[in-house]
C-alpha cells in the first residue's frame, strides 16, 4: 500500500496510487484515470503543509518530474513556470533574464503551485503573498479540459485557481508577475520584546522586510531586516550579522529543524496586542516551550480566500517540536487569535470548521459554489478538504 507523509511527518495518508507524470498529457491521463476509478486526485508539491490540505485519499500526483521555467520576459516582467517547480529552482533561471520573484517566504523548498495554492507569503508591509503575483494559470479540470484563465479570461475560474487549496483542478503552469532582479542588505540583531514593540511601527515602515522570532526561554527577539541596495554582493563568511546578496540568495533561510506550526493572520493594527497576549499566555501556561513565535507583515490583497484579503496584515506563528503534543498549545493560541479576527494559514495547523471559515471570508461560499460548478463529482475534494466546506 503506498504511503505519504508531510515534511514534518506529523501528517500521513494512504493514497490508492502514486503517479509521477512528466508531461501535461500524462497529467490529463492521470486525472482521467481518477475520474474513471471514482477516486479523488491530489497533487502534492513539496508536502510542506503542516495542515492536511495536501493529504491524498485517492490518487496522489507527484509533480517532481514536471518542473522548470517555460518562458520569461524582462519587458512585460512575467514568467511562466511548470507547477512542480520548487521556488529555489526559479532563482537562477529568472536571474539570467534579469528578473526575480517580488518576495519569498522563510524557505524556498515549496513548489510554486503548492505555495500559491495556500497563500504562502514572506514579510514586508508593501509586499503581498505569492498568490497575488499569479497573473494566469493553466490547469486540467475534472472534465479533462485543459483550461487557461487570467483576470480577463474566465475570471471566476482564475479567482479560484490562483489560491486553489488543490481543490479546483490540476495546475500545470503558473504565470507570475515578477520584477527586475535586486540585491538586499540583511541585518540581524537581538532585542527585548518591549524595546521592539516600543518602535515596531518605525521598524516596519523603515525597512522593506522586517520580522522577528521571539524565543520564550530568553524572552528575547531575534530580529531581521532586509533592504534593497545597489551595493555589490558581499558574502564574506565571517560577516554573520550583515550581508548583501541577490534576493533569491538572501530572503529564504534553511529551516531543517522539524517542527509543526500554527499561523494566524490578524489585522495589522491588532498585531502588537495579539502578539503580547500570546506571549504572556506562553510565559504563564507553557513555561517549558522551546520553540519561537514568529511575527511578520503582509500587504493586503483582493483574493477571496487570502488570509490577507482586504486588510493590512500581521502574521503570528507558533511552533512545537514534532515529538511533543501540540494540541494544548495550539488551542490556547487559537483562542487568542480568534478574538483578534484571526484567519488561519491554509497550510498550517488550525481547528476551524467550514462554517467558521465562512464567517471569516465574505466570498467563501462563492468560492465553493464556483468550485462545485467546475467539479460537480468532487474529484479534487479529499475528505480533509471536504471538512472545510461551509
Ligand atoms: C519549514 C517550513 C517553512 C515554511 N515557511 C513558510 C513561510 O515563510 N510562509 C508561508 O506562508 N508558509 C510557509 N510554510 C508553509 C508552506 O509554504 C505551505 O504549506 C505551502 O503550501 C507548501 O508548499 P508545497 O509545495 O509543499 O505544497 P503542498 O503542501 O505539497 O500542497 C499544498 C496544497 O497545494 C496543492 N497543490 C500542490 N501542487 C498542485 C498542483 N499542481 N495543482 C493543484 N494543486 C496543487 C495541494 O494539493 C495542497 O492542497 C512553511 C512550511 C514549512 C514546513
Amino acid at each position: 500500500m503506498p504511503t505519504w507523509s508531510n515534511w514534518s511527518g506529523r501528517q500521513t495518508a494512504s493514497p490508492t496510487a502514486i503517479v509521477s507524470p512528466t508531461s501535461e498529457a500524462e497529467i490529463v491521463d492521470a486525472v482521467a484515470h481518477a475520474v474513471e476509478a471514482g477516486t479523488s486526485v491530489r497533487a502534492v508539491g513539496a508536502s510542506h503543509s503542516h495542515s492536511r490540505i495536501a493529504a491524498p485519499d485517492g490518487m496522489l500526483l507527484n509533480l517532481d518530474g514536471w518542473q522548470g521555467v517555460v518562458s520569461a520576459d524582462a519587458e512585460s516582467q512575467r514568467a511562466t513556470v511548470r507547477s512542480g517547480s520548487r521556488i529555489f529552482q526559479l532563482g537562477e533561471p529568472l536571474h539570467e533574464y534579469g528578473l526575480a520573484l517580488r518576495n519569498q517566504g522563510d524557505i524556498d523548498k515549496q513548489s510554486i503551485a503548492g505555495a500559491t495554492s495556500t497563500g504562502t507569503h514572506g514579510t514586508g508591509p508593501s509586499l503581498q503573498n505569492l498568490s497575488s503575483s499569479v497573473e494566469a494559470v493553466r490547469l486540467v479540470l475534472a472534465s479533462g479540459e485543459i483550461a487557461s484563465c487570467s483576470p480577463s479570461e474566465r475570471p471566476e475560474l482564475f479567482e479560484l485557481a490562483r489560491h486553489s487549496l488543490g481543490g479546483v483542478g490540476l495546475i500545470t503552469e503558473v504565470t507570475l508577475g515578477v520584477r527586475p532582479a535586486y540585491r538586499l542588505h540583511e541585518r540581524l540583531w537581538k532585542e527585548s520584546p518591549d524595546d521592539v514593540f516600543g518602535r515596531i511601527d518605525e521598524l516596519i515602515a523603515a525597512t522593506r522586510h522586517f520580522e522577528f522570532f521571539w524565543m520564550p526561554q530568553l524572552d528575547a527577539c531575534a530580529c531581521k531586516t532586509l533592504d534593497e541596495t545597489n551595493d555589490p554582493v558581499d558574502d564574506l563568511p565571517d560577516l554573520k550579522l550583515e550581508r548583501i546578496g541577490w534576493s533569491h540568495n538572501i530572503i529564504s533561510s534553511i529551516r531543517d529543524d522539524k517542527h509543526t506550526e500554527m499561523e494566524y493572520s490578524v489585522p495589522a493594527e491588532h498585531g502588537p496586542a495579539c502578539f503580547n497576549e500570546v506571549r504572556a499566555m506562553i510565559l504563564r501556561d507553557f513555561p517549558d516551550l522551546e520553540w519561537p513565535l514568529e511575527y511578520r507583515t503582509v500587504r493586503s490583497d483582493d483574493i477571496w480566500i487570502s488570509a490577507a484579503g482586504g486588510r493590512e496584515t500581521v502574521t503570528i506563528s507558533a511552533h512545537q517540536d514534532i515529538g511533543l503534543d501540540d494540541r494544548d498549545l495550539f488551542e490556547a493560541c487559537e483562542a487568542i487569535f480568534r478574538r483578534y479576527e484571526g484567519r488561519p494559514h491554509w497550510g498550517k495547523v488550525h481547528y476551524q470548521s467550514g462554517e467558521d471559515l465562512a464567517g471569516l471570508y465574505p466570498r467563501y461560499r462563492d468560492w465553493w459554489r464556483i468550485r462545485d460548478e467546475h467539479d460537480p463529482d468532487g474529484v479534487f475534494v479529499t475528505e480533509d478538504l471536504a471538512r472545510l466546506r461551509p
